[in-house]
């Protein structure tokens, strides 16, 4: 498992790749593995309506679609769009049509503030948008406007009229190493970042899932597995699993507005076998009386990651649901979906552990002092490199080299440890990032936003523990002299700017926001500052 070099190597067993010379979107390539038999399969369910689309209609629809968008836009090879939308019905459509044209893919946050979109927009540098008629007004003017998907205009694009069919479309031909996607990211630390993946790193990602199913023979057939998704697919998380559920045939339910009974009363309607999640679902799962109203005996799998899994819940889940096997999976929006991830029944008892290294991918566990690289045993920050690892962060050269290194490693930021029997756990996070409820929340921002209120002298955000979030954004805020604003009015001044999952939910006020000698704050002095004043009430 570890060589002389220290660099940990994957014990799955390596997953051959289609030659990098091959002209191969990720449409065509999971248009190719999706099993023959499910064309007349339920593709989709929209939970809300009970609204349905079988393989065959959505294959037949990305087709419509696709040659819509030649006739109808300007758009071609090359241009970026920029999505933001909730997970409704046509977004894995739309996903899949645009990329099959080698247009890049833009999803963000639809809950996002204006300011925010303007500052995704400027980093993508999008020509067209699509959106929906409650999230476009956040969107600047592009060159090719924003298509409304919820307008029948768009459902005559998908569906085809005028003349326009699935037969009109021109084969574009698309690079292995052309861009996908741009998701968003703030990385290790500062301001968000457009993370570019290409197709490359999609068919690696997808190759992997696929052959290490179908090898060690898993769940047995996926065209039997029926998904309920309330991901958010426009996070690496969601975005991934869609992508995968499609190349195994499987049955996806969308939930497009989270609502917890509603899910519970989902899974006991459509019989859901597997369940894509963050942690905090895992803790209500566990804690909640009203799971006991419905029958959830259908579940096998929960796959589980975005942020860490305590050991005690998952093992009070799995008390509580003896028959579902939580597949919990590690990575980052920069590792393009999971670098490490449990595998079989064995591995998912190992509590507390993330798995191993996903197939075709290397580690190393390096000292963040010294720079030198660990065995087994020991902690220190997981670099990784594999096929998956973005090319980089867009129009960022800067940050770029700053997280991929010139021989390919990705530094995570996050504090790990590889075992004897290579099971990887992820003890802490060393970079400013704080996680709720597996949704990123850059602390850098937020402290900018402070700094903007002519109260506050300067401020600090750290991630305060929460039993069901996980972690919450609390902020140290330095007044200025004479000032009396309060907590409230700060939680205030913030949420009226940022998507409701970046609010700030505590504050705090200190004499002066501690520093190092070169002014980087020195956020571990916080966090046991506040530990400390929490256990001390
Ligand atoms: P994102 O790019 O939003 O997926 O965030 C990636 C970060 O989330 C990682 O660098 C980790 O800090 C954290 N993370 C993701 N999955 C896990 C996991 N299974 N356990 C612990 N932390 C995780």
């Amino acid at each position: 498992f570890c060589t002389q070099t220290k660099i940990f190597h994957s014990l799955r067993l390596p997953v051959p790749l289609p030659h990098l010379s091959q002209p191969l979107s990720i449409t065509d390539y999971v248009l190719s593995l999706i099993p023959a038999t499910v064309s007349t399969t339920t593709f989709l369910v929209d939970s809300a309506t009970d609204r349905r689309l079988s393989y065959s209609l959505f294959l037949h629809q990305v087709q419509t679609l696709a040659s819509s968008l030649q006739l109808l836009t300007p758009l071609s090879k090359g241009h970026v769009a920029f999505i933001l939308s909730p997970a409704s019905f046509d977004i894995p459509v739309l996903y899949f049509s645009l990329l099959s044209l080698g247009v890049t893919i833009s999803p963000a946050n639809p809950l996002g503030s204006e300011s925010e979109v303007a500052h995704q927009v400027g980093l993508s540098k999008p020509v067209i948008a699509f959106a929906t008629s409650s999230t476009a007004h956040k969107i600047p003017k592009l060159q090719f406007g924003t298509i409304l998907i919820d307008s029948p205009q768009f459902l005559s694009m998908i569906n085809g009229t005028g003349g326009i069919d699935n037969r009109g479309v021109v084969r574009v031909e698309v690079s292995q190493s052309d861009s996908a996607v741009i998701l968003y990211s703030s990385g290790t630390t500062g301001r968000v970042k457009g993370v570019l993946l290409t197709h490359r790193n999609l068919i690696a990602l997808i190759a992997g899932i696929y052959h290490q199913q179908h090898a060690y023979d898993l769940d047995g057939n996926h065209s039997d597995s029926v998904s309920l998704f309330i991901l958010p697919l426009f996070h690496v998380f969601g975005f991934f699993m869609l992508i995968q559920a499609v190349s195994m045939g499987e049955t996806l339910v969308l939930m497009e507005r989270f609502d917890f009974q509603a899910m519970l009363r989902a899974v006991e309607k459509y019989k859901v076998t597997d369940m894509p999640v963050s942690p905090p679902l895992i803790v209500a799962l566990a804690k909640s009386e009203l799971v006991h109203k419905y029958d959830l005996s259908s579940l096998q799998f929960l796959g589980c990651g975005g942020a860490p899994l305590g050991k005690e819940v998952a093992e009070s889940f799995s008390a509580k649901y003896p028959k579902v096997e939580i597949v919990q999976g590690y990575g980052l929006t920069e590792s393009g979906g999971a670098a490490a991830r449990t595998l079989g029944p064995e591995e998912s008892k190992q509590h507390g552990s993330v798995g191993r290294l996903a197939e075709n991918m290397e580690a190393k566990i390096v000292d963040p002092s010294t720079g030198e690289a660990l065995p087994p045993g020991q902690r220190g920050e997981l670099w990784l490199r594999g096929p998956t690892i973005m090319k980089g962060y867009v129009g960022n050269d800067k940050a770029t080299a700053e997280t991929l290194d010139s021989e390919g490693w990705l530094k995570t930021g996050d504090l790990c440890y590889f075992d004897s029997d290579g099971c990887l756990y992820i003890v802490d996070r060393l970079k400013e990032l704080i996680k709720y409820k597996a949704y990123q929340v850059p602390p850098a921002e937020l402290e900018h936003l402070l700094q903007t209120n002519p109260e506050i002298a300067d401020a600090a955000v750290i991630p305060y523990p929460d039993e069901y979030a996980g972690e919450i954004p609390m902020a140290y805020v330095v007044r200025k002299t004479g000032s009396n604003i309060t907590a409230a009015q700060i939680i205030d001044f913030v949420a009226k700017q940022v998507a409701p999952y970046k609010k700030i939910r505590q504050v705090d006020f200190i004499s002066s926001i501690p520093k190092s000698p070169a002014g980087k704050i020195l956020r571990r002095e916080l966090v046991s500052h506040a530990l400390s004043s929490r256990s001390s009430k």
